[in-house]
């Protein structure tokens, strides 16, 4: 299932914990959009004599930066521009993220009218300090108001919450996936603060003014995430991912299996998996570079890089153990043998101590191996040393 994504790379306040590519001045978001169209072109023409290119696409992803900053006239036109130019299935998921604070709700009919059929909503948490503390630009009432317009209309909602802040307790995060669950979504992405390199978050943290949660209450939090969504009908389909049945993100699915997806605008990242090569590209992380290259005429690309055989083994078993398996015989045809004789002490040690379960088909990690995927990961790819 080959996906398209579009980074729209506008925010109006960079929030201190992000390290995703946006720009605060929103004024050369027409002129963006102008690029973004030729890029488009640009890349499907290139495409187009790809004998490895999909066919066909079956998910859109609106991601940034801020997303919701488009008109519903911009992203139609964005949209006209891809199904003119590459075949959508149609019944293709089409997701857009919607920061609470920068969402005209009058354009949400809008939205769903031009196909966006799914809406993924930046809240963090419900609780005013802690959104305060994160610099959003949105306030928890702000967020329920938003949330609740959005469920009128569409009826896949996703919200994003995060854990582990600073001077955060276990209740006062159980009470923001309770009313994440109270609100009636049926998808909720569950994160733990991370203190990226080169956030003002990170330069607070080096300086002393935050410290992050400690380890035993990071992991207690994460436990009452498992257990509190499971109690309200959601499942784990990855290490930070719960759904209700039928509500997985078939976009992100896409990534964590490693199919195919082509993306559009600056920073973000391709991956073309094909029959004879697996390849990953990344386009220019400047908005100013972005648009100066595309209306030269030319794709975006600052790094290429084509995978090798050992390569696609750690990415398999990497994602693979964060979210629905490795599948065993996509293992076997690139290792050369299975994934229970490349690593038998560790599969066994997996299975017999309830991390993970094997099947006939896939490795994939327990509830109670979840928080352990990537060490797991790793002791299972140095499995022959
Ligand atoms: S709104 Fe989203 S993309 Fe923009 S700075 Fe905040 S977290 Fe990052």
């Amino acid at each position: 299932m080959p996906s398209l994504y579009l980074h729209i790379p506008f925010c109006e306040r960079k929030c201190i914990y992000c390290n995703f590519y946006s720009v605060e001045n929103l004024d050369s978001r027409g002129r963006f959009l102008q690029a973004l169209l030729r890029e488009i072109d640009l890349r499907a023409d290139q495409l187009a004599s790809d004998p490895e290119a999909p066919t066909s696409y079956s998910t859109i992803f609106f991601g940034g930066g801020t997303p919701s900053l488009l008109s519903p006239e911009q992203l139609g036109s964005i949209l006209e521009s891809l199904r003119r130019r590459f075949v959508i299935a149609p019944d293709a998921e089409i997701t857009m993220e919607c920061n609470p604070g920068a969402l005209t709700e009058g354009w949400l009919a809008d939205y769903r009218s031009l196909g966006v059929n799914r809406l993924s909503f930046g809240v963090q948490s419900f609780h005013d300090d802690d959104l305060q503390f994160l610099s959003r630009i949105h306030t928890a009432s702000e967020a329920r108001r938003g949330i609740t317009a959005a469920m009128r209309v569409f009826d896949n909602v996703s919200l994003d919450l995060i854990f582990a802040l600073p001077g955060q307790t276990t209740e006062r995060w159980r009470s923001n996936l309770r009313e994440g669950v109270a609100l009636g979504t049926e998808h909720i992405s569950a994160y733990a603060l991370i203190f990226e390199e080169g956030t003002p978050l990170n330069a607070m943290r080096l300086s002393g003014v935050v410290s992050p949660a400690p380890d035993d209450l990071d992991a207690e939090m994460y436990a009452e995430t498992m257990e509190t969504l499971a109690e309200h009908g959601f499942h784990q389909y990855e290490v930070s991912n719960y759904a209700k049945p039928g509500r997985e993100c078939r976009h992100n699915l896409g990534y964590w299996e490693r199919q195919t997806y082509i993306s559009f605008g600056p920073s973000a990242h391709s991956f073309l998996r094909g029959e004879t090569r697996q390849e990953r590209w990344a386009n220019i992380s400047s908005l100013t570079a972005y648009l100066q290259q595309v209306e030269a005429g030319t794709l975006p690309v600052a790094s290429r890089e084509l995978l090798s055989s050992q390569l696609i083994l750690e990415e398999m078993v990497m994602l693979g153990l964060r979210s629905r398996g490795v599948n065993r015989a996509e293992f076997r045809q690139v290792a050369g043998c299975d994934l229970a004789e490349y690593a038998p002490n560790t599969v066994a040690m997996l299975a017999t101590q309830g991390y993970a379960t094997l099947s006939e088909h896939v490795l994939s990690m327990t509830p109670k191996g979840y928080p352990f995927a990537d060490r797991f990961a790793v002791e299972l790819l140095v499995g022959r040393k």
